[in-house]
């Protein structure tokens, strides 16, 4: 199977659960998920419509027309008013062999652009390295453009549309997580230049204008997502930790029988939680395994913390009738009274708990 190279969408979502074994081992593997889903009879509800896809990479085309005139024009308007208006950008050629050829190039043309102050250079799909769990990831942005003042801005150019200049908070809010990862992985390579160039924290996102395709573009401030995917990402467990803990001859292989592929995702831990079904293919399958364990988890989170050391369904409701758990665990004396109070409100004096319908 090709390796399924971990874009800065996955890297937003493994960040999001960085308790997850299973998603980091698999991603770090390069396993495409949507096809281990699917042979494990779960499949996965994500993807995107072809015509959603042409739709994009023709307003991308758009925006980029003409060596990027609108774009840097928007990146002058929204981002940089101070500056001269762009009149003749720089748009360097970035082609080269492979992820690693790409990325050297990129960072040549960012010490080259870094080196001409004054001038607007534009960078065409880019490609960045950031170092995930110990394995490098390599990332594509739309676009970074380098400013006169030689800062550097990230691009995001999105397919959504920006309503009287506001678009849908949560996808406004998957993109910052998106830009926020490039942002992470441009400044590593500042870290290199001398004197290192500024990483611009509001990123330009570009979208159509109402319901036209003309481009129109905010400033989107990412430091909050850039400060917490950064803490996410090294809380990771390396890659190498996990593989290590693995029974011998361990494989992802979607051609794999089903019982046998179940018997692989199973000897990695996941952390299960609500959040996974907008953000990881194998959700329904972890889903199923959680539920079917009875963990607290797959209640959520917030309701995971409440619950301190109860882990289970079970435990939880053992503890609420009294059969178990210490009477001086805050959570525990919390069900039980939360017990009584519902047999009181329904009238009865016994103390049954019964599982919710
Ligand atoms: S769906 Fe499963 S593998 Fe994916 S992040 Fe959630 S627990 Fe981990």
């Amino acid at each position: 199977m090709p390796a399924k190279a971990l874009d800065a969408r996955a890297l937003a979502a493994l960040a999001a659960n960085p308790g997850c074994r299973r998603r980091a081992i698999l991603d770090g593997a390069g396993v495409n998920k949507a096809a281990l889903a699917g042979a494990l009879g779960s499949p996965s509800a994500f993807g995107q419509s072809q015509f959603a896809l042409v739709r994009g990479n023709a307003f991308e085309a758009k925006v980029k027309a003409d060596g990027g005139t609108e774009l840097l024009r928007l990146a002058h308007e929204k981002l940089d008013r101070g500056s001269e208006p762009p009149a003749e950008a720089r748009v360097p050629d970035l082609t080269a062999q492979g992820p690693q050829g790409r990325t050297a190039r990129t960072e040549l043309a960012l010490r080259e652009a870094a080196g001409a102050p004054g001038a607007w250079t534009l960078l065409d799909h880019p490609m960045l390295a950031l170092d995930v769990a110990g394995s490098p990831a390599f990332l594509e942005p739309d676009a970074v453009v380098v400013h006169p003042d030689g800062s550097w801005t990230v691009v995001e150019i999105k397919s959504f549309p920006l309503l009287d200049g506001a678009a849908d908070p949560a996808k406004v809010g998957a993109a910052a997580r998106q830009a926020a990862v490039y942002v992470l992985a441009l400044e590593q390579v500042a870290a290199r230049v001398e004197p290192a160039p500024r990483v611009r924290h509001r990123i330009l996102l570009v979208c159509p204008k109402d319901f036209s395709n003309l481009p129109t573009a905010s400033a989107v401030d990412v430091r909050k997502q850039r400060a917490v995917t950064a803490r996410q990402l090294a809380r990771l467990t390396r890659i190498e930790e996990i593989a290590d803990a693995l029974p011998e001859g361990t494989c992802f292989s979607p051609d794999l029988p089903a019982e046998q592929l179940t018997r692989a995702v199973e000897a990695v831990p996941a952390a299960y939680a609500p959040e996974c079904l907008s953000a990881c293919e194998l959700a329904f399958h972890c889903r199923d395994r959680s539920r079917a364990e009875g963990a607290v988890t797959s209640l959520g989170r917030p309701v995971r913390a409440e619950l301190g050391g109860l882990t289970t369904v079970e435990d939880v409701l053992a503890a609420a009738r009294g059969e178990a758990g210490d009477p001086d665990d805050p959570a525990v004396a919390a069900l039980r009274r939360a017990a009584a109070l519902r047999a009181e409100a329904l009238g009865t004096a016994s103390r049954e708990v019964a599982p919710c319908p």
